[in-house]
């Protein structure tokens, strides 16, 4: 089965003002190791980096699994919240 498509099943509510999670700003090479820790474990692929090296996160579609703030939530994440009320992921099984 394909994770993807079943990723695309899901459905996600996004609240504009008050993102779940927040990173700290990337400046160090440090800190980018550490980002690139998420762009291979989030099984969402919310942690993404291009060919020119540019370094993109948008919680939208995050699967709250929490592996982002097990691995970088000492280091380069400031804050890491379930979103408030009905807001985030609802997942469809099936
Ligand atoms: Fe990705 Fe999981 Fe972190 Fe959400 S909680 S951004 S799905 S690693």
């Amino acid at each position: 089965v394909n994770v993807d498509a079943k990723l695309s099943t899901d459905k996600f509510f996004v609240d504009e003002g008050n993102a779940h999670i927040v990173l700290k700003e990337i400046v160090t090479e440090e800190d980018r190791r550490e980002f690139r820790k998420l762009v291979k474990a989030c099984p969402a692929n919310l942690y993404k980096e291009d060919a020119e090296g540019n370094l993109q996160f948008d919680c939208a579609g995050c699967l709250e699994c929490g592996t982002c703030r097990v691995l970088c939530g000492s280091t380069i994440l400031k804050k890491w919240e379930f979103p408030q009320g009905t807001f985030g992921v609802e997942f469809r099984f099936g």
